[in-house]
């Protein structure tokens, strides 16, 4: 059971989500269907694709035309990405909806069924995103696009303390709407489970350490020269080696120790594990070469 968001509170929970590239259309906090049927308590929120790309669509979003008036969603999301506020309200994006669909997103199933027969008003309790795409197949959604789609929806939810279950797609509620939006469904509420399992300021980048670049041999070989250094570190405390080498003379352990700290360092230079894996190996042949001479 939920209150709809006020248009405050959902300019307010949009910034804190990280979506900046917001347009207010004139009008929207009271653009809305609420003299013809009801609207709340809330209990979902609703994925469309707008079948058709190119300008305009947010003023047909705003409009619609007599057979089916306007707002036609509470937000119209571009492929830049940029967000267009609709309407408030009321607004015609579901029509009717499956009894069993709607059951799905009211008690948050971890499973959304193929819908049954369109039974109930899903305007009256679902709020409505619409994207830009022309749902033609293997037609892309631009990263920009998906990423303010995850936090428009991760907003709502957080807003309301759903779960991202409580999302639903047009193409989930009835069987009028089966390619309404193409995009993997139970991707995308993982995507928006994923945001609300951290604060709404989260920025996830693109920079994740591929540490799984290095392959086995190559880990076993960094672990087996990390425990041969350990070995010989531990050796050299009981009994001190020399190290000759072009002619100078050095304490072996402490250069041992520059190299450990050589190693460490490959770190901080920006080198890919696969990279700092061949110059530690590079460094193990070096150390077992002069250990052996
Ligand atoms: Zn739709």
């Amino acid at each position: 059971m939920a209150a709809p968001i006020t248009a405050d509170q959902w300019v307010a929970a949009l910034r804190a989500e990280g979506v900046t590239d917001i347009v207010e259309m004139p009008g929207w906090r009271t653009h809305n269907r609420n003299g013809v049927g009801a609207w709340g308590d809330v209990h979902a929120t609703m994925v469309h694709h707008t079948a058709g790309e190119g300008s305009g669509l947010a003023d047909w979003c705003y409009n619609g035309n007599s057979d089916l008036p306007g707002p036609l969603c509470h937000d119209f999301l571009a492929r830049t990405g940029r967000l267009y506020l609709v309407g408030n309200g009321r607004a015609n994006h579901a029509g009717k909806v499956a009894r069993n669909a709607y059951e799905a997103v009211l008690n948050e199933q971890s499973v959304h069924p193929a819908p049954g027969p369109d039974e109930l008003d899903g305007n009256a309790v679902s709020y409505g995103m619409e994207c830009e795409n022309s749902g033609e197949a293997g037609r892309d959604w631009p990263k920009a696009q998906y990423d303010v789609a995850v936090r428009v929806q991760a907003a709502r939810c957080r807003f309301h303390g759903w779960s991202a279950n409580s999302i639903w797609a047009h193409k989930e509620s009835t069987t009028r709407k089966p390619l309404d939006p193409r995009i993997d469904m139970d991707q995308f509420r993982r995507d928006v489970a994923e945001r609300l399992a951290h604060s709404a300021s989260w920025n996830p980048t693109d920079s994740t350490p591929e540490e799984e670049d290095m392959t086995p041999e190559e880990r076993k070989l960094l672990t087996d020269t990390a425990a041969a250094v350990k070995r010989i570190e531990a050796g050299m405390t009981v009994k001190p080696w020399t190290y000759k080498g072009k002619g100078e003379t050095r304490d072996a352990y402490a250069h041992l120790l520059d190299i450990g700290r050589g190693v460490k360092g490959l770190s901080a230079t920006g080198l890919t594990p696969a990279q700092s894996d061949a110059l530690a190996k590079k460094v193990a042949d070096i150390i077992a070469a002069r250990l052996q001479a």
